[in-house]
Order: structure tokens, then C-alpha cells, then sequence
């Protein structure tokens, strides 16, 4: 039997959204979800580990990879560049695993031209004021560093209304189920059904009927 191919599924969100939380969560929840590791520039934040949360390298070989041809959208996030490697995505569906790319709005665009059956996740917060405290709670940035970061992210959810799905994280537990229920409906689509229960498809759809 052929394995039935994995979906892919794009997620933007503006920083502060719970984006990272949420997908986090639904790894630990779905086996079979995976999450692509992107390449960056930026440097490694406390905690981080090169490889887990991202590739670390120098924009020399960024640029290197993207002159060969390895990434399947490659955009500069606030003077940072992000990509996704185009052999990780190909194989990882391959393998039938649903994939997840956490990435920006310009990245989603190259996406969906690239792969059109890819489906596309907006997450947002229930309000600026809420994303204003989460942004305030996270570090100690002055209210310039947050006025900036807010700007930034009213920029990024400008671009909400490209995408197929829209989530609102006000109650963090309603926003992964939400998540769970988008993909669960990947995996019931008539393609990944039909590759799951082919017998089954033969037999109710054989011209013998059976006596009994
Ligand atoms: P951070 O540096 O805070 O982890 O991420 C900053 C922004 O870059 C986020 O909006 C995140 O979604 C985006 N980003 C992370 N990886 C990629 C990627 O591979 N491609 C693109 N286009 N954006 C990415």
C-alpha cells in the first residue's frame, strides 16, 4: 500500500500571539504532526538550542543555501533572515507526516505559490490591549522597545485575511483545540481518506454486489 502524503500547514501569528505555546502543544497532543526547524541568522536567544528551535548560521551561508537552491521560501524578519529547507518539507510529507512551518506573511505568500494544497493558519489575540501585556510580561524592553514591537505586530496581522483559517487565542485550551480540529479535517479529506481506506473504497464500490 502506498502511504498517504503528509498535509502541509503554514502558521503566522504576530509575537505575542501564544503561536510557539500552541504549537508546542499540539506536538506533545499529535503523534504524527512534525514541525520543520528553520535556518536563521539571528543570534541564539538564552535557552535556545541550535538545531531544536533553529539552524544557526551566518548570513554567509544563508545566502549560500539560498544561491543553491535549498529553501522553499526564504524572507528577512526585522533585519533577520528565515528559511525553510525545501529537502525537509518534501521528505517529511513524503514520510506521511503532517508538517508544520512556523513562519512570517512573506513566507506564507511563497508557500502558497509554490505548494497551492498547502493550508494556512492565522493566529491572533483577543485584543491589542492583551497583546500589549503579553509583549510587556515577556522581557524587560522599555515601552519604546513595546510601542515598536506593537507596531510590528499590527503590521504582521494586517495579513491575516490571506490565510484559510483564523485562530484567537483568548483562551489558550479553545485555541488548541481549534488547531487540533484544523488538522483533523486535513486527515479526513477525501485524498488522505481515500489513501487510508482504499480497500474499503474497493469493496463498497465493486459492482458485485454482496448477497449478505
Ligand atoms: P523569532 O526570531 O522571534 O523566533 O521569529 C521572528 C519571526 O520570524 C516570526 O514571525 C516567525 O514566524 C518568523 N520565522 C521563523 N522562521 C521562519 C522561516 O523559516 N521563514 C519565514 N519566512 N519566517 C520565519
Amino acid at each position: 500500500m502506498t502511504q498517504a502524503t503528509g498535509t502541509l500547514y503554514i502558521i503566522s501569528a504576530p509575537s505575542g500571539a501564544g503561536k510557539t505555546s500552541l504549537v508546542k502543544a499540539l506536538l506533545d497532543q499529535i503523534e504524527t504532526v512534525r514541525v520543520s526547524v528553520s535556518h536563521t541568522t539571528r543570534s541564539m536567544r538564552p535557552g535556545e538550542i541550535d538545531g531544536v528551535n533553529y539552524h544557526f548560521t551566518s548570513r554567509e551561508t544563508f545566502l549560500e543555501l539560498v544561491g543553491h537552491g535549498d529553501f522553499l521560501e526564504h524572507a528577512e524578519v526585522f533585519g533577520n533572515l528565515y528559511g525553510t529547507s525545501q529537502s525537509t518539507v518534501e521528505k517529511t510529507l513524503a514520510e506521511g507526516h503532517d508538517l508544520i512551518l512556523e513562519i512570517d506573511w512573506q513566507g506564507a505568500e511563497q508557500v502558497r505559490r509554490a505548494l497551492p494544497q498547502a493550508r494556512s493558519i492565522f493566529i491572533l489575540p483577543p485584543s491589542q490591549k492583551d497583546l500589549r501585556e503579553r509583549l510587556t510580561n515577556r522581557g524587560q524592553d522599555d515601552s519604546s522597545v513595546i510601542d515598536r514591537r506593537m507596531a510590528e505586530a499590527v503590521s504582521e496581522m494586517s495579513h491575516c485575511v490571506e490565510y484559510d483559517f483564523l485562530v484567537i487565542n483568548d483562551c489558550f485550551q479553545t485555541a488548541l483545540e481549534d488547531l487540533k480540529a484544523i488538522l483533523r479535517a486535513g486527515r479526513l479529506s477525501f485524498a488522505r481518506q481515500q489513501d487510508r481506506h482504499r480497500t474499503l473504497l474497493d469493496a463498497l464500490l465493486s459492482e458485485r454486489v454482496a448477497s449478505q
